[in-house]
């Protein structure tokens, strides 16, 4: 019907026309924003549409039946996407993860998997593709996936207590499909598998322990993340988040743990491992311990608007420029000006009570379009 396929999303996320410099000069992948944080990871939406309800993330009530996703047209085809990742790539980008909404329901998506495993850093070096997904369609898709140059993957799960996980994805789905995805990644040698558990105290706090236990002594990377005041719809209350400090210390009190140093700049994960070395855990603290200070993720939306921060109300219509008559250096000199200029901090702000937890949340982006 006509009336569903008005793009809401163009209208509700404002997005610049992005400026392109008169003289190109050729990307040399050593950009830095304002702050001089480098540009190294690049999260890329393929769908705005999923099969779970999660209600930190697309509550029922807003994402029901009413609700108009983007229409085919509006979303970047493999071809813009793999041109933009090109882009990216001669920036600096060394690491791609493919997200949504559920990427897993975009028709096709080992054909983009492929095109951007043939991709190379300015040193011939191959890119870090990993996808994240709530792991529905993993057990069918997974050898496929691998097949076309995926290399790693993240599942999402927030509870091991199938009724409890059911209710969490508010879409009745078993824990049991979930626990095969993971098993034939991997089987297909999808790994080091992560699987990321959101925490929202008094919904799914009483699962902490049980996850530890169900993935301890596995190479499972188990990481518990603080529910966000991303978006605008999930009604997020200060007291709903467990501070990751509390999470380590019930799992201590159990299993005794030790900090791991970070593997990289910019990890959003805080590492431990377990005393006896039966594997390690993390804890993502975007909330009580802000880490924007060395954050060098962009995010280009399922419609090609680039986003430099999870919590912009405002993004850089790409896509545009994908679509006009642009040359590769025109674009990619209009990449280069927009990272140059972004200062973006908000999690800090919070946390140094300059910005309200509610400020602007109205017009700020959703999680399932930016892409998490
Ligand atoms: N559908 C896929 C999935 O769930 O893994 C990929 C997209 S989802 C938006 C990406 C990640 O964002 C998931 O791990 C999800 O749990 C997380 N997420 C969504 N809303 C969140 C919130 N309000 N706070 C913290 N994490 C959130
Ligand atoms: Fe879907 Fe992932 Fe959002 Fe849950 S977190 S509603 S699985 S996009
Ligand atoms: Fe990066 Fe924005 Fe998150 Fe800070 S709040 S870590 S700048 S995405």
């Amino acid at each position: 019907m006509a009336d569903k396929m008005i793009p809401l999303a163009d209208l509700r996320y404002a997005a610049a026309m992005p400026r392109v410099p008169a003289v190109s000069v050729p990307p040399i992948g050593l950009l830095g924003d304002t702050l001089g944080r480098p540009l190294r990871d690049l999260r890329i939406s393929v769908t705005d549409r999923c099969n779970f309800r999660c209600s930190y993330c697309m509550p029922k009530e807003v994402f029901d039946k009413q609700y108009a996703f983007l229409p085919q047209t509006s979303l970047l085809s493999f071809e813009e996407i793999a041109r933009a990742a090109r882009l990216f790539v001669a920036h600096g980008v060394r690491k791609i993860r493919l997200t949504g909404g559920e990427p897993l329901l975009r028709k096709h998506l080992e054909v983009l998997i492929a095109m951007l495993a043939e991709l190379r850093t300015p040193e011939g070096d191959h890119l870090d593709i990993t996808l994240t997904t709530n792991g529905s369609v993993l057990a069918r898709k997974a050898q496929a996936l691998k097949d076309a140059g995926l290399n790693r993957i993240t599942v999402s799960l927030d509870a091991i207590d199938d009724a409890i996980f059911r209710r969490m994805n508010d879409a009745d789905f078993p824990v049991a499909d979930v626990l095969e995805g993971i098993a034939e990644a991997q089987r297909v040698g999808l790994g080091p598998i992560k699987v990321n558990m959101v925490v929202k105290r008094g919904t799914n706090d009483d699962q902490i322990l049980a996850m530890a236990r169900h993935f301890k002594g596995t190479p499972i990377v188990l990481r518990f993340i603080e529910y966000m005041d991303v978006g605008a719809t999930n009604g997020w209350r200060m007291d709903e988040v467990l501070p990751s400090a509390q999470v380590i210390a019930r799992i201590a009190a159990e299993f005794p743990l030790e900090p791991l140093e970070a593997n990289e700049t910019g990890e959003t994960a805080a590492r431990w491992r377990y005393r006896d070395g039966s594997g390690e855990i993390g804890v993502i603290s975007s909330v009580t311990q802000a880490f924007c200070h060395d954050c060098n993720r962009a995010r280009l939306s399922t419609e090609g608007k680039l986003f430099l921060c999870l919590f912009a109300s405002q993004g850089h219509d790409l896509r545009a420029l994908l679509r006009g008559d642009y040359s590769d250096a025109q674009i990619a000199g209009a990449i280069g000006l927009i990272w140059q200029a972004r200062g973006d901090r908000y999690s800090e702000l919070r946390s140094e009570g300059a910005a309200a937890p509610s400020a602007g949340a109205e017009r700020r982006v959703e999680m399932h379009y930016i892409g998490g």
